[in-house]
């Protein structure tokens, strides 16, 4: 075979980062395999799906049987995007169900925006998502890299960005440092964003996590609707990683014209049983669910900040957030002490650095765990430390 491939690969990091410490740790558990490894590594969900969300999956196979339902529409079952709209509505802010994007979840989304830009300067947050560089790098896109640091709270503001028409990513609260955005923040990137002409692109996945009077869509800022687009997800709060349900709102006219043209060169629709499930998700019983469940991963972080405190490890996040973000022993680097806490305590976390250099030195621990893994981990942690 001897066709040309694409030359942006060489541009990404060899291996994705959870394909490669999948593989150490599941070295590790080959060469010691009476060790039990305790798990919160992955940001994977461990809570089987709330009732509501099956109750609708049940009803809608049924109605398969009786009824066809093919091909989805590209953008959504209007049923859906109306009761997205709705809890939009909830947070006060009006978002028409033509904005709306069913999504077979957030990451798909986040890798395939990066088909309607031209040339344009792309800002991501790093440490971050490696979703948002990686796809612009094979898109052969520049990309700038915004430090998240402790010196900002872990979070970038605008001065990280030295452009005008700049395509800026913001995730809050953000993966993997755990800490969000206040509105005010909030408020200054979306009018940095019109100043510039620029456009946010805003990852809501993990906005479940929030306390009712923190921000839960960038939409709550003044003039959102001019320079942003919003990206959310049902994977981190009912729990959909296996069902695959997400949206996407793009209120500009001209962007919203390319991604349903996008769409429907690429994406053949979501299923109808998965959007019935997440029509329910989203009901009243749904959101109560969803609460039982991100209180349930509040609660683990809670006991993992105090064993953190316990051991005196400077970290942060877990407040609004299931991830913890953990500063390594000096004279290690993220990799070294990932090694390092497996062998020694087998405890599987994530390496900083792999989510971007600002990362290294850091570690990010998942509150996506069961409750006895969780409490296991902080009886082992002094072991690291
Ligand atoms: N955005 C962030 C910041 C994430 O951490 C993840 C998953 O870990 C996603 C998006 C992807 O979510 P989904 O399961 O909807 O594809």
């Amino acid at each position: 075979m001897k066709i040309r491939t694409n030359r942006a690969f060489e541009n990404l990091p060899k291996n994705y980062l959870f394909s490669e410490t999948a593989k150490r740790i599941s070295d590790y558990e080959k060469t010691n395999p009476e060790r039990k490894v305790c798990r919160l590594g992955i940001g994977d969900v461990v809570l089987p799906l709330g009732k509501t969300a099956i109750k609708a999956m049940q009803t809608a196979i049924s109605e398969m049987g009786k009824t066809v339902h093919g091909y989805a529409p590209e953008s959504g079952y209007d049923f859906l995007k109306e009761s997205i709209s709705r809890w939009y509505l909830r947070r006060k802010v009006e978002i028409p169900s033509e904005w709306i994007f069913v999504s077979d979840g957030a990451k798909n989304d986040l890798g395939a925006l990066s088909d309607l830009f031209g040339k344009n300067p792309i800002y991501v947050p790093d440490p971050g998502y490696p979703v948002y560089a990686d796809a612009n790098l094979l898109g052969n896109h520049r990309v700038y890299r915004m430090a998240a640091v402790k010196e900002n709270g872990f979070l970038p503001m605008p001065q990280a960005v030295h452009h005008k028409r700049a395509i800026i990513y913001l995730c809050s609260p953000h993966n993997p440092t755990g800490t969000a955005y206040t509105k005010k923040q909030l408020q200054s990137w979306v009018n940095f964003a019109r100043e510039t002409d620029s456009l946010l692109i805003f990852d809501n996945a993990y906005e479940a996590f929030q306390p009712e009077d923190s921000p839960h869509t960038i939409f709550e800022a003044d003039g959102a609707t001019e320079c942003a687009v919003e990206i959310n997800s049902l994977s981190k709060s009912a729990g959909f990683t296996g069902v695959r349900v997400g949206w996407s709102v793009f209120p500009q006219n001209a962007l919203r014209l390319l991604w349903a043209r996008r769409q429907a060169c690429k994406h053949n629709g979501v299923s109808y049983i998965s959007q019935r499930a997440a029509q329910a998700a989203l009901s009243e019983e749904g959101i109560a669910e969803i609460r039982e469940h991100t209180a349930y991963y509040l609660e683990n972080a809670a006991l993992l900040r105090e064993a953190l405190r316990d051991n005196d490890v400077p970290f942060a996040g877990g407040v609004c957030s299931p991830y913890l973000w953990l500063q390594v022993p000096e004279g290690y680097t993220s990799w070294d002490f990932f090694d390092q806490m497996l062998r020694k305590a087998q405890i599987a976390a994530t390496p900083g650095a792999g989510f971007g250099k600002y990362g290294e030195g850091y570690l990010r621990l998942s509150a996506f765990a069961s409750r006895e893994t969780v409490t296991e981990v902080c009886h082992r942690l002094w072991k690291c430390f």
